[in-house]
């Protein structure tokens, strides 16, 4: 294969498909994406369609072809991530969906999963899979299907039920059901998979009745996925590299070394740490997962995140009028002269808590509180609850907190004033990379892999660009008085709540 020509990367999100064409030093020349409709059937359940998944990605994929007047022929090979979790089931023959694609936000298989917990599975099911029990990952909804939907009994009945996460149920469709396969990431989040021996769980699959010959064959993220077949964009393009959006943003963020960790700072928050090759069965309820597999390199990685992020900034400019827009938080957050304290539970709180039911707070308010203070707090908030993770992190490995860097990205990542609380909260250096496409950029890299663009994850850490960083400026003693008064507040949250 030739080691010049482009690289495609196809991000398949929650609410949107993007493409986006880069050159092999990985500045983006193209980008574009399609927003779909999200369905809420019921009370918790939230659904996409498959089919306009597949179209919205096809008309990415066509028009950064179109704009850029890039020849197919020129796409040197193709990566894929997506959004994790979410699960399709269709019928091998007729290539339709059975059902609408469950996504990972959809709570209705709680009841089933309250019932594991009550057989004392959570254990038997950490130590294989580094999840805890929970309707957000992807066997409990599989399960679902195949017992509520009549046609879901039908196909399997005839022998032609096949099931996938989003990357599966692409890859499947672009190489017109050549391929049917998944790589590492994705199949680390299904509670389907071990991960200390990389295969489907035979026990597992017993537990949740479902039959291995309708999942995907598991690759590395560095693989022969198939090729696109030529009557999508004219040309044939390989695919040849895969994995799970944070997962990709992992490795687009060149978090290849044990103690690296990538935070996205979007409308949640998603912080992973490369473990290096050790699964490390997380005491403070954050997940293990597998980082990558990239060539002999098998890495892993845990995993916490924040519910609530960006939103508490929306909620500032879209419930209180504060700004008119969110990048204006900095300024207004700068004039700050009093601490009070601000907990964003608008939909419970993540690890280490765990806790849907509590719902937000703001504490400590008097008769000169300003917007500027509950800015303040808010963003402050997003910086505890980021010490949080990291103090769950130093629990669950032998790391200090000098030996961590946390690289960032998403949109709240551009607001300074944020980095250096983080920095400060956290007594972590901040690092935020010049550009910020880490997911898109990781299917890039892995796909760039695969080709030779790129000989080794060597060549793809030159690749990353510091924009910035933050050290912290306050010391470690003030630094713990203000955590501490973060933690006592969260307290009283919850035991009152
Ligand atoms: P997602 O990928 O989850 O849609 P993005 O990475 O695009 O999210 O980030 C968008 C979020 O970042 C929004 O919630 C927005 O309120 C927040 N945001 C954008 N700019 C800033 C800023 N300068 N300071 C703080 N938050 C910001």
């Amino acid at each position: 294969m030739s080691l010049d020509g482009y690289l495609l990367s196809i991000d398949q999100g929650t609410t949107s498909s993007r493409a986006l064409i880069l050159d092999i030093q990985g500045n983006i020349i193209s980008q574009k994406n399609f927003e779909f409709k999200q369905y809420f059937p019921n009370d918790g359940w939230v659904e996409h369609d498959p089919i306009e998944i597949l179209k919205t990605t096809q008309d990415a994929i066509n028009f950064v072809i179109r704009e850029t007047n890039i020849s197919p022929k020129d796409i040197n090979i193709a990566g894929i991530t997506n959004q994790r979790e979410t699960v399709v089931a269709w019928n091998k023959i007729t290539g339709k969906p059975v059902y609408n694609a469950i996504v990972w936000q959809d709570r209705r298989t709680e009841n089933f999963c309250e019932t594991l917990r009550e057989k004392n599975l959570t254990k038997l099911i950490q130590s294989k899979t580094g999840l805890i029990i929970d309707p957000y990952f992807s066997a409990t909804k599989i399960k679902w299907i195949i017992e509520n939907i009549e046609e879901a009994k039908k196909t399997i009945h005839e022998n032609n039920l096949l099931v996938g996460t989003i990357d599966s149920w692409l890859v499947w469709n672009f190489t017109k059901g050549e391929c049917h396969y998944t790589d590492v990431t994705n199949a680390s989040r299904t509670m389907l998979y071990n991960i200390n021996e990389d295969c489907w769980d035979d026990e597992l699959l017993n537990i949740f009745n479902i039959n291995k010959n309708i999942l995907p064959d598991v690759k590395n993220c560095v693989d022969d996925f198939g090729t696109i077949d030529s009557s999508f964009f004219g040309e044939k393009i390989s695919i040849g590299g895969v994995a799970g959006d944070q997962q990709a943003a992992t490795i687009g963020q060149a978090c290849f070394k044990e103690g690296m960790v990538k935070s996205t700072y979007g409308t949640g928050c998603f912080l992973l740490m490369n473990t290096g090759n050790k699964f490390i069965e997380s005491e403070s309820k954050l997940l293990s997962t597998k980082a990558y597999n990239i060539f002999d390199k098998r890495d892993f990685a845990l995993e916490g995140s924040i519910f609530n992020a960006g939103t508490v900034v929306q909620w500032m400019r879209d419930e209180m009028n504060f700004i008119n827009d969110a990048s204006k938080v900095e300024e207004l957050a700068n004039n700050s002269t009093n601490e009070i304290q601000f907990i964003p539970a608008f939909t419970g709180l993540g690890a280490p808590y765990w806790n849907s039911d509590v719902r937000g707070q703001i504490t400590g308010i008097t008769r000169d509180t300003s917007k500027a203070d509950i800015a303040m707090a808010a963003l402050k908030s997003i910086c505890y609850q980021t010490r949080d993770l990291i103090e769950c992190l130093l629990k669950d490995t032998e790391l200090k907190s000098n030996d961590f860097t946390i690289r960032v990205d998403g949109g709240m990542s551009k607001n300074n004033l944020m980095m250096q609380l983080l920095s400060d909260i956290t007594q972590i250096r901040i690092e935020r990379p010049l550009n910020q496409e880490s997911t898109a950029m990781g299917a890039a890299y892995l796909a760039g892999m695969k080709s030779g663009v790129y000989k080794d994850v060597a060549e793809v850490e030159k690749l990353w660009k510091t924009d910035r960083k933050f050290e912290p400026t306050i010391s470690l003693d003030e630094a713990d008085q203000q955590y501490n008064r973060w933690l006592k507040t969260v307290k009283g949250l919850i035991n009152n709540g």
